[in-house]
């Protein structure tokens, strides 16, 4: 039977890889994310035809808690369960703390962070009932060390592997492991918008964010792929992965390494 797999922020970047991944080996899957209706579809439609299962999407803003309730419930009630849990939704915003807008805080906050806590107080009583369960918060090298102008994205970041060690150390009775995945730079949209941005702040041009902002620490001197953190998810919802609950896989070419 296809295992039902909820991929938040899937419509773009790395959520949109996991999605693909887990298409790939036949899972059901819940997409999530903000696009253009069209393009949301035709994505759908290429998931699904990817799958042995079905693939739904579902607009929930992860924002608002009430949304995230019914982005749980309607997987539920299309596939029975949710097995794997994939925390992916994200946004950045990069400025100085004191011309951070406030509302911009709380955003990025809700989004990066608390929208995993929603997402997981209403899965994890389906993942406890069925005795198994796999929860994957996509994080960030950004969750072990900081970047100045990124105040809130950093301290969500860092929020969320908190919160993944709490979650394994309630569930690791249960059959459920909660981890990590910690990306270097992925060049994704949110990477891309950030650039102009970065420049502006340190004064330099958008090839130098490049090379000497986003690729100095990254020892490899390249952007991680989508696939290589799509296959550490696949990787983490596998039986092989059952005993390791609590902690973060780096894929970050070296950066926090130094
Ligand atoms: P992206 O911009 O390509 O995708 C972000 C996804 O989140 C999109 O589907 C978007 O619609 C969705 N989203 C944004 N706001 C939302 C909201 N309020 N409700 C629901 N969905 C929302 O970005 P990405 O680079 O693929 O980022 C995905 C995750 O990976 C984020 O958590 C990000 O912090 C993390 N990450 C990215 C990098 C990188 O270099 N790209 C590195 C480390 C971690």
């Amino acid at each position: 039977m296809s295992r039902t797999v909820v991929v938040t922020g899937s419509t773009s970047g790395i959520g949109l890889g996991v999605a693909r991944a887990f298409a790939t080996e036949g899972a059901n899957v819940v997409i999530n994310g903000f696009g253009p209706a069209d393009a949301i579809e035709a994505t759908r439609r290429e998931l699904d035809g990817l799958s042995s299962g079905t693939v739904l999407y579902h607009g929930a803003d992860m924002t608002k808690p009430a949304e995230i309730e019914d982005l749980i419930a309607t997987a539920a009630r299309n596939f029975g369960t949710v097995d794997v849990l994939v925390n992916n939704a994200g946004i950045q915003h990069v400025a100085k703390i004191e011309e951070f807008p406030p509302e911009k805080w709380d955003q990025l906050i809700a989004i990066l962070l608390s929208s995993a806590f929603h997402t997981m107080r209403h899965a994890i009583p389906l993942m406890k009932k069925a005795g198994h369960g796999r929860i994957i918060n996509v994080a960030s090298a950004h969750a072990l060390t900081a970047s100045p102008f990124k105040s809130a994205y950093v301290a969500a970041k860092h929020g969320i592997l908190g919160l993944t060690k709490t979650a394994a150390l309630e569930l690791a009775e249960f059959g459920i492991t909660v981890n990590a995945i910690c990306p270097g730079y992925v060049l994704t949209p949110l990477v891309e918008k950030q650039i102009p941005d970065t420049a502006r702040e340190r004064g330099i041009s958008e090839a130098e964010v490049r090379s000497e902002v986003m690729l100095r620490l990254q020892a490899t001197k390249e952007f991680v792929s989508i696939e290589e953190v799509a296959a550490a998810a696949i990787y983490l919802a596998s039986d092989a992965a059952r005993s390791i609950t609590g902690t973060h896989i780096s894929i970050d070419g070296g950066w926090t390494a130094q």
